[in-house]
């Protein structure tokens, strides 16, 4: 599987392979967008920055995938997701774990990826009570 970046990307990925989930921030009006562009959706600034993400999310939407496009790197069947994270952004992942279910909490976790890459996952919390 070969990455493939854009300019605004190339620190998220960085950060990544650091295990560090970086959300872009925009410093004029404090939207946070995922993923990384050149411009603020909200106001059109360019004035970009960054936060950590805490890596707690909850589950938006998901599917199971019954096949892969690689399957050595993502062993079928799997969980697709859209993932809210705290700090408000979608990011479109996967997920492991049980109860896996819409508005689940979930949890940062990250996989191994060639050339020294790490791809932020997510794994399900467990229920409280
Ligand atoms: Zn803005």
């Amino acid at each position: 599987m070969t990455l493939v970046t854009s300019p605004e990307a190339r620190e998220w990925w960085e950060a990544a392979k650091n295990r560090r989930l970086l959300v872009q921030s925009c410093r004029t009006c404090g939207h946070r967008q995922h993923y990384p562009r050149a411009l603020c959706l909200r106001c059109g600034g360019v004035d970009l920055g960054w936060v950590e993400a805490s890596g707690g999310g909850t589950i938006y939407s998901f599917t199971h995938s019954h096949r892969s496009p690689d399957p050595a790197a993502f062993e079928p069947p799997y969980t697709i997701a859209i993932v809210t994270l705290d700090e408000g952004p979608r990011l479109l992942t996967t997920v492991t774990g049980p109860g896996i279910r819409c508005d689940a909490r979930v949890r940062l976790e990250w996989r191994a990826a060639e050339g020294g890459q790490n791809l932020p996952i997510f794994a399900t919390e467990p229920e409280e009570g």
